[in-house]
């Protein structure tokens, strides 16, 4: 059980809110559930003996069709199929988001915008969802935390996320360019006070307010970029009404958009039929409120920026490319010595998106181009869409973990390029020079604890 009090005037408004009440701060002081989500384009090793992760896997989260609750916290970190982007481990209540985006009447393939989406829990969630059809412009302002969400999403391996690094409102430069956005709301974080205690101490009633403020600005900063007739789905892991369901009755209100009233089930209907919560007396879950606005149909169309001179060159001669990567359904550009896959169908919006958004992850980065040669990126070893190379060697557990801290060890293997899988699932590359190997696995995403 937890120890420490909750800020005194949270306790009040909780105590005093009886859609709220007293058995929700009992349930903040008890235990955080465990849950991730599987990775629908990697294959689940069908021998889990040796982990403990796999092996617990087995009571589904209702909502989220990949997601599962583990009944412990397995050492993540220490897992090679971490790493490799079986699965990602995220808090069950934000999986809501696949049951909402499935009620969505989208067309085939969508554009998604996730505003702030680093660490890139929903983003990853938003590519599975999308499944290689569509387009996901996952953005987060925050530089350090961008890298982190390219990390993400590299890892999850899919070849139609762009990652961006721009404020809200540099999304004003594409009107009407998304049908759904997904705004994770940056938030005073109540629904966290049982994960993360410590975050007791940052609440006040004026920082609910700030966030309130901020949350409506981001909001009315994005709003533009939506299409007519798109949706803007909204979420916090807060549960005060000013950073929920009273923000979003007044976007309704300012920006004269309905809020959709969808199946949030097991989740509770929020106090003014706006929106639902997560609420951890009645959930498996932390606290976590989603709702759904979608934008008149009627607004006036909006024409977007044209495409000026780019600075990335078309590949033509495929050869070196085709040694490592499948080439159907995609274009091929190079920027600099860097080769990007882009997926045929959106080119020209992300040639647009180059040209007005700081872009720090470009769909899949295929290699570079030393002379003739492409030397191999990491990001093609994850996507199991692109990848196409037959030299492989397999890993121990042992050899995986000492790989994946940057380690080189002796290794049977054909001399140049070789992907590195373990359990047959690509973990990354090396070079092979004979009596030893160079190990290509990014530095500086290399595991740093002690192993053994
Ligand atoms: N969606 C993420 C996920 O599922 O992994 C979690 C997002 S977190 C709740 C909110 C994010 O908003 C943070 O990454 C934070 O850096 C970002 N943020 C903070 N201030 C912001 C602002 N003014 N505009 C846009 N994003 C902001």
């Amino acid at each position: 059980m937890v120890e420490k009090s909750f800020p005194l005037n949270f306790e009040n408004r909780v105590k005093n809110d009886s859609y709220l009440g007293e058995e929700l701060l009992e349930s903040l002081n008890g235990i955080s559930p465990i849950s991730i989500r599987f990775n629908p384009s990697k294959k689940i090793p069908s021998d889990s003996s040796n982990n403990p992760t796999i092996q617990q896997s087995s009571n589904p989260i209702q909502w989220c069709e990949n997601g599962t609750y583990l009944e412990e916290r397995p050492n993540f970190t220490l897992d090679p199929l971490y790493h490799s982007g079986v699965y990602y481990s995220q808090e069950a209540g934000s999986m809501m988001l696949a049951k909402v985006l499935s009620q969505l009447e989208l067309d085939k393939g969508p554009k998604i915008l996730d505003l702030c989406a680093a660490p890139g829990g929903k983003s990853g969630l938003i590519a599975s969802f999308l499944s290689e059809k569509g387009l996901l412009i996952s953005n987060e302002v925050i530089h350090a935390r961008s890298k982190i969400l390219k990390e993400n999403l590299i890892k999850w391996g899919n070849s139609n996320t762009v990652v961006t690094n721009n404020d809200p409102k540099d999304f004003l430069r594409l009107p009407h360019f998304f049908d759904v956005i997904v705004v994770d709301a940056p938030c005073s974080g109540e629904g966290m006070f049982r994960k993360d205690i410590d975050s007791r101490n940052e609440w006040s009633e004026e920082n609910v307010n700030l966030c309130a403020a901020r949350q409506k600005r981001i909001v009315m900063d994005v709003w533009v970029s939506l299409k007519p007739g798109g949706y803007l789905i909204y979420s916090t892991c807060t549960f005060n009404e000013q950073e929920n369901e009273d923000n979003i009755i007044w976007f309704a209100n300012e920006l004269n958009a309905e809020i959709l009233e969808l199946d949030f089930s097991p989740f509770q209907q929020d106090r003014k039929k706006a929106g639902a919560y997560a609420l951890p007396n009645l959930v498996e879950t932390e606290g976590f409120y989603i709702a759904v606005l979608q934008k008149s149909a009627d607004s006036k169309t909006i024409k977007l920026p044209k495409v000026k001179q780019q600075s990335l060159t078309r590949i033509k001669d495929l050869k070196s490319i085709s040694q490592f990567s499948k080439t159907t359904g995609f274009e091929f550009f190079s920027w600099n010595t860097i080769v990007f896959a882009l997926p045929e169908l959106f080119v020209n919006e992300i040639k647009l998106l180059q040209q007005e958004m700081r872009i720090v992850k470009f769909c899949t980065e295929i290699g570079t181009l030393m002379r003739d040669e492409i030397i191999p990126d990491h990001a093609l070893a994850m996507n199991s869409y692109l990848l196409n190379f037959e030299q492989k060697i397999e890993l121990t557990k042992e050899e995986a973990l000492k790989y994946l801290k940057g380690e080189t060890f002796p290794l049977d293997g054909k001399k140049g390029y070789n992907l590195i899988t373990y359990q047959n699932i690509p973990l990354g590359w090396i070079k092979h020079i004979g009596s030893r190997f160079n190990n290509l696995f990014p530095k500086e995403w290399r595991i740093r604890m002690k192993i053994d």
